[in-house]
């Protein structure tokens, strides 16, 4: 299988170097955005969610359009990219002008509308499986994308719900081999999501760079007790920055970078 490599400005996703995407579960404020990312020592790109989709609806769910622009207001001043996640088709308009990367969240991946909407643009998208969802419904809901004529797609296994309830999600390793020999796009792994609990994100992101992930996206906060959403998966920024020191090696040793 060919290989695709998704490029947005500088940034190529997919090649030898490992991709890294950090921030926090939701974009809080500005102050916040800038104290989660501002000793951030190796990232590529931002996270933040904005308009977010919480199991519950009495939990918070993000600052809506302000989030976004706080979002590409950082993300531009430290010349990093920006990713979201989307939830309705009615946003795509905004999220092509203002993120880099639009995220398709686990459960919006069989939204075929929205799939559609988004495979009419030409933005990067990152397409996460659904808990639920097999590797094969994951393939065909990113060809919804590519069948409009956008194949900048991105692939993302964040953990599937399986017997096994020790982890918030069961990280699926296998799908990081299955998809990259059934597919062209690139594969990041979302430790945060799959383990749910910060003490875990290290082992499942070097697992993840050993089986050939070609990035990483993880959740952080300056002060994760204070976090509004997802708090116990949250890693601190040196905490962050010491995990990538051990990403890198890990990278090394497979001829790869970060
Ligand atoms: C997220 O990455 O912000 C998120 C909500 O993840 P998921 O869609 O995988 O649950
Ligand atoms: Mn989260």
């Amino acid at each position: 299988m060919n290989k695709k490599i998704v490029k947005i400005g500088n940034l190529e996703i997919g090649s030898d170097k490992i991709v890294l995407i950090a921030g926090p579960c939701a974009i809080e404020s500005e102050e916040e955005l800038i104290l989660d990312t501002k000793n951030l020592k190796k990232v590529d790109v931002y996270r933040g969610g904005a308009f977010k989709s919480r199991t519950s609806p009495y939990s918070f769910s993000g600052l809506g359009q302000k989030g976004i622009d706080i979002l590409n207001k950082i993300a531009k001043a430290n010349n990093k990219l920006s990713i979201t996640e989307i939830t309705s088709t009615n946003l795509v308009p905004e999220y092509e002008k203002n993120v880099d990367i639009i995220q398709v969240g686990a459960r919006s991946m069989q939204n075929f509308e929205l799939l559609k909407a988004l495979g009419k643009t030409n933005k990067p998208i990152m397409l996460k499986r659904g808990f639920g969802n097999t590797l094969e419904e994951l393939l065909y809901a990113a060809e919804y994308i590519s069948k409009e004529g956008n194949n900048n797609i991105i692939l993302c296994e964040r953990g599937i719900r399986t017997f096994e309830n020790a982890t918030r999600f069961t990280l699926d390793i296998s799908a990081i081999a299955v998809l990259k020999k059934k597919s062209p796009y690139p594969v990041i792994v979302d430790p945060s999501h799959a383990a749910g609990n910060k003490e875990y994100v290290e082992s499942l992101s070097l697992a993840a760079i050993a089986a050939g992930a070609d990035g990483l996206m993880i959740e952080i906060h300056s002060n994760p007790e204070k976090a509004l959403s997802d708090k116990e998966q949250a890693l601190k920024p040196e905490e962050y920055n010491q995990l990538i020191e051990k990403v890198e090696k890990v990278a090394n040793a497979i001829g790869r970078s970060v």
